[in-house]
Parts: C-alpha cells; structure tokens; sequence
C-alpha cells in the first residue's frame, strides 16, 4: 500500500503535508540492520518532525539520537524521549552544563570546548577526516587526545566516541575516501596511545553505511537514509514525504495570455490553468519555475509561470478537475507522482534541501503505511 492510499480519502481542506513513518520504521530497519544505528534527527528530522522520526527510529532499532545543537537536543528532551542523545556542533559557550545535566553527550572539535565542559560531561572527540569543516584538524589531534586523557583520569570528565565525517562517501569510488578512512584509522591509533579506551567510534553516516562496510567501526550516524534520501543512489528505501494541495480556482485562458511575475510563460494554445496555494514560503523551489509538474487526476501536469511565495499555477490542459480537487506535488512516486528527487533535480539542488526547506504554513500529519520489505 502507497502512502497516497492511506490519505484522507476526502480532498485536503489546505496544503497538507503527509510525513509516512511506515516508510521512515522500514528505512531505519534496512541501516539498522547493517550497523548499530545512531538516529540523525537534526534539522527537524530534515523536515519530517524530529520527535516522531526519533521515537519511529528507536522503535525499530536505533540504540541513540544525533542531532547538530544541544538545544535540539533540549527539544527531544522536552517531547519525554530519553534515549541516548549526542549533539556535534556548538560553540565554546554552548549550555555544557544544561547538556550533561540533561545527559546529552557533547562532540568536541577542540582543545577550547574540551576545556569548557563541566564535570561528568560525556564527550566524543571529533577529528576532521578530510572536509577542512567541523572537528579538529590533524595537527590538534594528539594534544585533543592527551588532553582529554588527562582530563578523564582526574575524573572531571568522560571521553566515550571517537567520531569522523566523510566529505565524498555518497561518491563511493571518489579516491578521497581511502584517504580519509587510513585518516580515521590514523585518529584511532593516536587515541588509543593517549590511553583513551571509547565505547564508540563512528565514521559513516547514510551513504558510507550502504556502501562502505570499512567505514561502519562500531557505529553509524545515519540521517538522510532514515527518511528516504540515499545521496549514494544504490539503494531503494522510502520516501516518507507527500505534499498535497486543493485547487482553488480554474479558469479558461486564451491563446497569448501571460500567467504569473514576470509573464516569463504565455499560453500558446487555449487552456485550463489551476491555482495551488503553495509556493517558495512554503518550500516548492522558485528555482524549479519552469520545469516543476504536479500530479492532477492520475496525470503529470506542468506548473508554468514563475513560483510565486504563496502560490503556483498549474496548466490542466484538458484534464478535468474541480476547485477543491486535490493535487499532489510530490510523494513517493508510486502511482507517477512526482517525488522530491525530481523536485530537487528541478531546482538543481538535493533532497535534503527541498525536505529541509518545507515551509511552518503547511498543515502536518503522520500516517504510517504498513511495514513491509524492501525489493
Ligand atoms: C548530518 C550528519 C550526519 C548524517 O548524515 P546523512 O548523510 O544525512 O546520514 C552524520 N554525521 C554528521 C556529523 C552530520 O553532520
């Protein structure tokens, strides 16, 4: 059964967007069965709902949480989710102290946020593998490590992981991944001569996991793949997300008639066109002006004219539908529809982007399709 199936079965009253966590239990279930799960809820749960992917995550096997800022993880907190929490991106002012008091574990990408933490924080040294972005460079490793050490053996604090992100894993054959892997490896080593004994070391995240298993150490911080986005494109999960919309007005236009800012498109023939109350406010890229279509009784349809903030127009041609008839932007792409690999393909951008770039406006709801097996 497709998530359009389990949709009210009456035309949506406003934009409506359907998060499916049957999708997300079956995703999370194909990584957990690959790796011990650590479940990447940051941004929202990129734009799914961070609380219902985390509990939907922990009740198919994930063992944590990972999410970028301790105050997601406050809010995970706040939602009664008690599980395991690590939080990897902060300043060196960030709420430590609220942090270890609410058992969230804390990356550390130098020796300035090593030496702030409060005591009984539990930490995980984070080394830049090859990305020149968060966590420590190479050169500040041995002195992160021997500090740390010192730092556990006077009991002020406790390092538990040792974690690396990969720059190029959803590129499996790109040769910097042998480098930052022998990178990791090297930060292993080096820790392990400091005398640090963590309980987890973790280097993939959603891509690496499906394709990579000398990257899975004893851990994997997975995201994307949760809700259905395989940046490697190897593998067949579950888009989780479907966008729905009711017509609000249909009206006949002429040949030469211009639609929308701009009039950058002009009927070349008489036409239907439809009205959706969703644009780039509420996340339907403007950069896909021009090549998005939507999914009109059983059929593809083009938008046309530029994507305004709170509307876009649809050309219906002959297909017939009703005001209140409900069109749907995108969804797992089951029966033709439109999916966000094909939104983001339109706006030159990635799935991340679009999921993450869903508007507050829309009106959320979960569903949850049975679970099922992947082909
Ligand atoms: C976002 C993020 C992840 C999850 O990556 P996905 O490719 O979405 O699975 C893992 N680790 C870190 C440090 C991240 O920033």
């Amino acid at each position: 059964m497709s998530a359009l199936a389990v949709l009210p079965a009456v035309a949506p009253s406003r934009p409506t967007l359907a998060v499916d966590l049957g999708a997300v239990a079956a995703n999370v279930r194909t990584f957990a069965a690959l790796n011990p799960l650590l479940a990447v809820v940051k941004a929202d749960g990129f734009g799914h709902g961070a609380a219902d992917v985390a509990r939907t995550a922990l009740a198919h096997g994930a063992t944590g949480l990972g999410v970028t800022s301790i105050d997601e993880a406050f809010a995970l907190r706040d939602h009664g989710i008690d599980a395991p929490v690590l939080s990897w991106l902060n300043p060196v002012d960030a709420d430590w102290e609220g942090a270890a008091g609410a058992g969230v574990e804390v990356a550390v990408p130098s020796l300035e946020h090593l030496l702030a933490q409060p005591p009984g924080a539990r930490v995980h040294l984070h080394l830049d593998v090859d990305m020149a972005r968060d966590g420590a460079a190479p050169a500040e490793w041995l002195a992160l490590c021997g500090a740390a050490r010192r730092l556990e053996r006077a009991g002020a604090l406790e390092v538990v992981g040792l974690m690396g992100h990969l720059g190029c894993a959803d590129e499996p054959d790109h040769p910097a991944n042998a480098t930052a892997r022998t990178r990791f490896a090297w930060g292993l080593e080096t820790a392990r001569a400091a005398g640090l004994r963590p309980r987890v070391r973790h280097l993939a995240a959603t891509s690496a996991t499906l394709t990579d298993p000398r990257t899975h150490h004893t851990l994997s911080r997975v995201g994307a793949g949760l809700v259905g986005i395989d940046p490697s494109r190897t593998t067949a999960l579950r888009p989780a997300l479907t966008l729905t919309a009711p017509l609000v007005t249909l009206r006949e236009v002429r040949p030469g008639t211009p639609v929308g800012y701009g009039h950058t498109w002009v009927a070349d023939r008489r036409t239907t066109l439809g009205l959706l109350p969703v644009g780039y406010a509420d996340g339907l890229p403007r950069l896909a002006s021009g090549r998005g279509e939507v999914w009109v009784s059983g059929r593809r349809r083009p938008l046309v004219g530029r994507i305004s903030m709170d509307m876009a127009v649809v050309d219906l041609g002959d297909t017939p539908a009703r005001p209140g008839d409900p069109v749907t932007v995108f969804g797992p792409g089951d029966a033709g529809e439109p999916t966000v690999r094909e939104w983001a393909d339109w706006a030159d951008t990635i799935e991340h982007e679009v999921a993450t770039g869903l508007g507050s406006r829309l009106h959320r709801t979960t569903v949850a399709t049975p679970l099922r097996s992947l082909a």
